[in-house]
């Protein structure tokens, strides 16, 4: 982010509107998203005359998994390889919404952070 602090005080600068608006454009480009982790784990079937008991390479797998929290637990979905591709699709523009509000979020931060020492600065006059 660019440093605010050289600006006119007199007004909230254009280009602060400006980036706003283009940021607030780029949710247009937003495909379906999902937050959480997507595993991929190789499992023990827990059976005693099983290779994979004791040889950690004979396990048994892989097997996809997509975890994320919702009310406070755990939420754990089996994915079949073929919709991995989907999901990771999904994880990427979760990351990206992510960012996307955060600049948001920063940039408001800035703006009203502005508008509050002009509104005050007249408030004294
Ligand atoms: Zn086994």
């Amino acid at each position: 982010m660019s440093k605010p602090r050289r600006l006119p005080s007199t007004a909230i600068p254009d280009h602060y509107a400006e980036r706003f608006q283009t940021l607030k454009q780029q949710f247009q480009q937003l495909e379906y998203f999902c937050k959480g982790t997507l595993l991929k784990r190789m499992m023990k079937c827990g059976k005693v005359q099983c290779a994979c008991r004791h040889d950690p390479a004979k396990r048994h797998g892989p097997y996809f998994e997509w975890t994320y929290k919702a009310k406070g637990k755990t939420v754990n979905v089996k994915l079949t390889r073929n919709v991995m591709p989907l999901f990771r699709a999904a994880s990427h523009q979760y990351r990206k919404l992510r960012s996307l509000l955060n600049r948001l979020e920063t940039l408001s931060q800035t703006v009203l952070r502005h508008q509050t020492k002009l509104a005050q600065s007249a408030d004294r006059d």
